[in-house]
């Protein structure tokens, strides 16, 4: 797929609008299980990337992620700020200035940002945290084939937010309650299904 300016532009708008649309519910599920920022912290950020979305689209895809990145980290704040903000970060970083994406440099990308994240955060699958939705939606991504990819991939991260419910937390503040953290959804873990699945909408409307 072609990144103009335009489309660059349109997709991170997309993916700014579903989180600041959801940013009440992000915050209920951090009050469960931590501090009641998640939503607010989030909200901040993605309202900074649309503060500069002219300068931001700009660039070519790769740069314009990576001022994303920058700018959620430098705006976003708690734990969440900079491990979305390295994810976008990183994954600008590896998609090396190409403006035709295939999916193959998609995947390598975000393979690079997730072991990245793993290693900020000290984080891996099982843990309760946003990598929780990230890993299998990436591995999803993987073997996916044909039309109806995108949704399968979308499907798969709603459901394996879903999977975050039961487990018990071991990364972040939820993990700070043990076992009083399980049957409540990880709130990184919605906001990445958000993110994902917002993308995966943009991308399917266009193809
Ligand atoms: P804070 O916990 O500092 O208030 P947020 O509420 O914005 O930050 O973000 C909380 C989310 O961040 C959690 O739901 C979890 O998904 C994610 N998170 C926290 N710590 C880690 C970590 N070490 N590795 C990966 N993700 C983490
Ligand atoms: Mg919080």
């Amino acid at each position: 797929m072609n990144f103009d300016q335009g489309t660059t532009r349109d997709m991170i708008q997309a993916v700014a609008h579903t989180v600041i649309g959801h940013a009440d519910e992000l915050t209920e599920l951090d009050r469960a299980i931590g501090d009641a920022d998640h939503g607010v912290n989030l909200e901040r950020g993605f309202k900074a990337v649309l503060a500069k979305i002219d300068d931001i689209a700009a660039h070519p895809i790769d740069q314009a992620l990576s001022e994303v990145g920058k700018t959620l980290i430098l705006s976003v704040g708690g734990a969440s700020g900079p491990l979305f903000g390295k994810l976008f970060a990183t994954i600008g970083q590896h998609l090396c200035a190409r403006e035709e994406l295939d999916k193959a440099a998609v995947v390598t990308a975000c393979e690079q940002a997730i072991a990245v994240l793993k290693t900020l955060g000290r984080s891996d699958v099982g843990h309760k945290t946003m990598l929780d939705v990230l890993v299998p939606s990436l591995d999803r991504l993987r073997t996916a084939e044909g039309p109806a990819s995108l949704r399968t991939v979308r499907e798969h991260a709603h459901e394996a937010a879903l999977a975050t419910i039961p487990m018990m937390a071991r990364r972040g503040r939820a993990s700070f309650l043990g076992e009083r953290s399980q049957g409540h959804m990880d709130p990184g873990a919605r906001s990445s299904e958000l993110i994902v699945g917002a993308v995966c909408d943009f991308l399917e409307a266009r193809l």
